[in-house]
């Protein structure tokens, strides 16, 4: 019987934070919880935006307009990550880190609740980027980081290029925003080395089609990053 060949051993992991490491999907999450109604716009908005009739950049602030989330919503919101947790992210994070291999999170989500939720991975504070909001003295909406590339389409290529990561990277994410990691050349050499595509919560074909592996579960992880296993392309 043939052990698998040896991969490659990466020396940073940038990871996605919605539907990647937790199975929440937090501006979706934060629209139902204003109702049906603002759910439902939410939804539209989004959907409108991945069939390209809307700017994606537009829709971030309009969906955030719309839900208003408060101070007390963002808290809610890193519990309900919690809660919602990947079964083997924690475990997969910690083998990775201690075989001497940063881990990074970049998210397009909200900066207050994935912050909470990726430290209680054991990520570094200084190793998470997202996208913050802004409140008024006593707890309310009042606008989001317009300045950060995250809250943009192609945000995530120009974030990780500009942290100086060790190479190899490799790029962990289900959505096209992260697929763009690899995608996004711009002329110059991709963001990341290797993108891996994570079905576990939701899997969508048009990441799969470009990513250089596709990982199931988290605990598949440690052994592609340290390469000590190739997974299937699929
Ligand atoms: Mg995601």
């Amino acid at each position: 019987m043939n052990a698998p060949a040896a991969g490659v051993r990466y020396a940073s992991v940038v990871l996605d934070v919605d539907s990647t490491l937790t199975r929440v999907e937090g501006i979706e999450w934060l629209a139902e919880r204003r109702g049906p109604r603002v759910a439902q716009a939410v939804a539209e908005m989004t959907q409108r935006a991945m069939e390209g009739g809307t700017p994606l950049d537009a829709v971030y602030g309009a969906r955030l307009a719309l839900v208003k989330p408060a101070r007390s919503d963002v808290d809610a919101l890193a519990d309900a990550y919690s809660a919602g947790v990947v079964p083997g992210a924690r475990l997969a994070i910690g083998e990775v880190q201690a075989a001497g291999i940063r881990v990074v999170a970049v998210s397009g989500g909200l900066r207050q609740a994935v912050a909470r939720f990726a430290i209680s991975l054991g990520i570094a504070g200084r190793d998470i980027y997202a996208v913050s909001l802004r409140f008024t003295a006593d707890g309310e909406y009042a606008g989001f980081d317009e300045t950060s590339p995250l809250a943009r389409r192609g945000g995530k290529p120009i974030v990780v290029r500009g942290l100086g990561l060790a190479r190899p990277i490799i790029g962990v994410g289900d959505g096209s925003t992260d697929a763009e990691l690899k995608t996004m050349a711009g002329g110059d050499i991709p963001a990341v080395d290797a993108f891996a595509a994570f079905v576990g919560v939701a899997s969508r074909p048009a990441v799969v089609a470009v990513a250089d592996y596709v990982v199931h579960n988290m605990a598949e992880l440690p052994a592609l990053v340290l390469g000590t296993a190739v997974p299937a392309r699929s």
